[in-house]
């Protein structure tokens, strides 16, 4: 919208210059009635030319138009001839004469439309679009390219610069057509001054009424130009840094000052600032317009233009002009989806929604184009999780059967625990129950805040598999949490009589190979352990279900690895990352979803506080207390992922000063992820046991363990963590019935971080949190989902427009009801494959 010009800038103004432009429309539209009135003359037969047939050439000089500045409407009318020219070899013809027809009609309204500018007088913006000014051309070199040809065959492109760009994974130009811009600048926005407002990203015309320049009284190697403008309806200042080499030489910034002559027209664009001393714009683009009637020689003055992210040595511009030189290649992209079915749901064609995602017109075309290919990632995910879910549906499962008597062993366990379940608990477990007496396999994600008691549910479903003479696996993402879970176990098992061992990667070689001898001859009933479990030689004799705890900390792929095995038991998921409905149907379509959204009686809420460095006494001082009450501390550092090797130190450095300066008088024991298994165990066994009061941890910790008697965690950094992993990691305090406090100690340094962090001291729902988590950092960074393929944008669309994803899944269900296999929707079936293989999900649908 522009508001107090009268015309709308943007790519669509007049064509009409006094200068060449105007001649080279009129030479372009010359040409092409030569070339139409040659194929007429010959009978339509498609004559060929020197290098190429009539259509093909056709099709590719519509491209071409260099009337740039032609008005939407036109644009993409000569686009649309384009296609239709591609088929012109099949057409019969009447179709042909049709379609050339229509050809010189819209020839003749370009000349028109030149015509009427030509009178007119305009003065305002004169935008080339992005793609004539970096003068691309369809021509016969050109004409060579396809989407799989590699970028190195591109003109300009030489073996340095492919070098760089396959750094980014880029090697065939389909794989840039597919490297979606990072983020966009819209200054399509024209404004006069005083319609301006700070925050926002306009493109003003003005004139310059002052300039000067001067060096930074701070600091020498800066040097300050500043402009002020005026428009008819109010005055801004424009201020340009130089700073290094150019900030030190007067000369330089002097030649700068001599461009900006008092009383010449600029166009600028950037973002507005407000203070006391008025608006401003800091370092914005500016160019001098010559001429009222000149274009603009900038690519990004007035535009919306993509922002890629890059890799060194590969320029913002460079890239974006590599991306628009071949972005007339979209036209060969094929569509997977029917004309109809677009009109239905009111999506553009994919080549549209490639070509507007790197060149937007404006913000109304990014959108749809955005939405065309977040609709396909969603329906390519959708698909490929009925189609996986289906196929898995059909298999034959172990039928379980469920005799609800006091006997049974889920009715023993049930009665020997010390508290009776929740109401939630109950409902889970009725419909894990009524699953797992079907013939089809049971995929069920059990979604469940910590500390909601999951374990219990993962037991009563083991044992009902044991009782109708089947055996179980209990997957844990980590040892120390495996360990537990077998512990916890073994507790109850006594009582029930049944064999249940632990299989880890650190489980010696001899104990091993008796484990896998009585899996396999079927004395083993249970089995926990990490995904060791699923390694080769791992064979059960009668696995019925696999209970997997943490989900999200396993990959696609290694639930697909037992999949694939051919084994088709009954299959339970659990997580403690909440998330929200639409969020779990996307990331595990293939799942039937239960929740637990209710925690035991007799919990009271964790007491969290933030820390700063100033409160470090306040906090130890607590932590002494609670520790000469008889409780337990755990100490947690966050996870620095580029370095094991900080991580460790700093374990080792707090654990050092805890241990002998701060609280030497007790016990205070190291666990971190680079001890050995044994010496892990033993750290936790002392811990449970009381033998230690406090528990310096790096974050093996996270999942599971279950020290009730624990009563303080304080964690160290906790900017650097995620708000739900804060959110699990404080759900191992507050287990028992005794107050408990979650410390989370911070820098003190980021007003945004302490908001976030704020969040948890006002919060104890983990649905909430995990929502507000993905607002503050993205889905992609909360739930791990590099995996699931989606691009970013596709992702985030998640937390807003989740009806895309309604739709993609209600169209996914469509298609499979009336084509099971995709037969006849050979381009899905070809995608799907294709992302199958990106994710490594296996081959059935070969
Ligand atoms: P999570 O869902 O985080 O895995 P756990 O299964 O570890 O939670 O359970 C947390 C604690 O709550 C455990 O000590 C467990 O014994 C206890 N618990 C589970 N269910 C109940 C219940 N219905 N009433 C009381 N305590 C329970
Ligand atoms: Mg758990």
């Amino acid at each position: 919208m522009v508001e107090g010009h009268k015309q709308n800038i943007s790519s669509n103004d007049s064509i009409a210059t006094p200068d060449s432009k105007s001649g080279e429309l009129i030479t372009w539209v010359r040409s092409l009635q030569q070339a139409l009135t040659v194929e007429v003359n010959h009978g339509f037969t498609n004559i060929q030319g020197r290098t190429n047939k009539f259509s093909f050439f056709v099709s590719g000089y519509l491209l071409t138009c260099p009337s740039i500045a032609l008005p939407k409407t036109d644009f993409s009318k000569l686009k649309e001839l384009a296609l239709k020219y591609e088929n012109y070899p099949t057409m019969s013809m009447d179709s042909r004469r049709r379609l050339i027809v229509q050809t010189r009609q819209a020839l003749h309204g370009l000349y028109k439309y030149q015509e009427s500018n030509d009178r007119k007088d305009p003065n305002e913006l004169k935008i080339r679009r992005k793609y004539e000014s970096i003068g691309f051309s369809r021509s016969s070199s050109v004409d060579l390219l396809s989407l799989r040809s590699s970028i190195s065959a591109v003109k300009g492109v030489g073996p340095k610069q492919a070098e760089r760009l396959s750094t980014l994974g880029l090697f065939l130009i389909r794989d840039l057509i597919k490297y979606f811009p990072r983020d966009y600048v819209d200054y399509t926005s024209l404004k006069t001054i005083d319609k301006t407002q700070a925050g926002q990203n306009v493109t003003i015309v003005a004139k310059i009424r002052r300039c000067s320049s001067f060096k930074s009284p701070k600091n020498p190697n800066l040097s300050i130009l500043e402009l002020f403008l005026k428009d008819r309806t109010g005055g801004i200042k424009v201020t340009r840094f130089f700073a290094g080499s150019r900030g030190r030489s007067i000369a330089y910034v002097k030649s700068q000052q001599s461009l900006y002559a008092v009383g010449a027209t600029v166009a600028v664009s950037g973002l507005v600032k407000e203070s006391r001393y008025g608006k401003s714009l800091n370092d914005p683009l500016i160019e001098i317009i010559d001429s009222p009637n000149s274009y603009l020689k900038s690519r990004t003055i007035g535009q919306i233009f993509p922002v890629y992210s890059l890799t060194e040595g590969i320029t913002a511009d460079k890239f974006r002009d590599l991306i628009q030189s071949i972005l007339y290649l979209t036209s060969e992209i094929n569509d997977p989806l029917p004309q109809v079915t677009l009109n239905r749901l009111d999506l553009p064609t994919k080549k549209e929604a490639f070509f507007h995602i790197h060149n937007p017109e404006d913000s109304k075309t990014l959108a749809r184009a955005k939405r065309r290919i977040v609709f396909d990632e969603f329906l390519l995910l959708q698909l490929s999780l009925l189609l996986r879910r289906d196929l898995h549906k059909k298999s034959d499962s172990p039928k379980l059967s469920i005799e609800p008597s006091i006997d049974s062993l889920v009715g023993k366990f049930l009665s020997i625990l010390p508290f009776s379940l929740t109401d939630a608990q109950k409902r889970v477990l009725k419909e894990i129950e009524s699953d797992i007496v079907k013939a089809e396999p049971m995929s069920r994600l059990l979604q469940g805040d910590v500390g909601s008691g999951k374990t219990v549910i993962a037991i009563s479903a083991l044992l009902t598999a044991v009782q109708s003479g089947w055996q179980g696996a209990f997957m844990a993402p980590t040892e120390v949490l495996a360990t537990q879970h077998y512990q916890t176990l073994s507790k109850w098992i006594p009582q029930l009589e049944l064999n249940v061992d632990l299989l880890t990667g650190s489980t010696p070689k001899s104990r091993r190979k008796q484990i896998l001898t009585d899996l396999a001859n079927g004395s083993t009933k249970i089995l926990v352990g990490t995904h060791a479990l699923f390694e080769d030689p791992v064979v059960f004799e009668r696995l019925g279900l696999v209970v997997v705890d943490e989900q999200h900390r396993f990959g696609v792929k290694q639930r697909n690895k037992l999949l694939n095995k051919g084994l088709q038991p009954h299959l339970l998921t659990m997580t403690a990352t909440p998330i929200p409905r639409t969020l779990a149907l996307t990331l595990h379509g293939d799942l039937d979803v239960s929740q637990l959204d209710e925690l035991p009686p007799g919990r009271t809420p964790i007491n969290t506080q933030l820390i700063s460095p100033k409160d470090k006494t306040y906090a130890y001082d607590l932590i002494r207390s609670e520790i000469n009450k008889g409780h337990q501390i755990y100490v947690v550092l966050p996870l620095i992922e580029e370095s094991e090797k900080l991580e460790l130190s700093a374990a080792i450095d707090v654990h050092h000063q805890l241990s002998t300066e701060v609280f030497s008088d007790f016990t205070v024991e190291l666990l971190h992820g680079k001890m050995k298994s044994l010496e892990k165990q033993e750290v936790i066994k002392n811990f449970l046991n009381k033998k230690s009061d406090i528990l310096v941890s790096t974050t093996v910790i996270e999942v599971g363990v279950d020290v009730p008697n624990a009563s303080v965690m304080l964690i160290e950094d906790s900017d650097r963590f995620g708000l739900a992993q804060l959110h699990q990691l404080r759900g191992r305090v507050g287990r028992g019935a005794s107050k408990s406090y979650c410390l989370l100690s911070h820098q003190n340094k980021n007003k945004l971080s302490r908001q976030r962090l704020e969040v948890l001291v006002n919060s104890n729902d983990g649905f909430e949190i995990s929502e507000i988590d993905l607002r503050f950092r993205g889905p992609g960074q909360v739930l791990g989902t590099k995996q699931s393929g989606l691009p970013d944008f596709a992702l985030a669309s998640l937390a807003n427009d989740a009806d895309v994803l309604e739709l993609a899944r209600n169209e996914a269900r469509n298609i499979l009801d009336s084509d099971p296999m995709l037969t006849n929707n050979s381009q899905l079936r070809l995608l799907i494959k294709e992302q199958w293989e990106k994710l490594k999900i296996g081959n059935k649908l070969n």
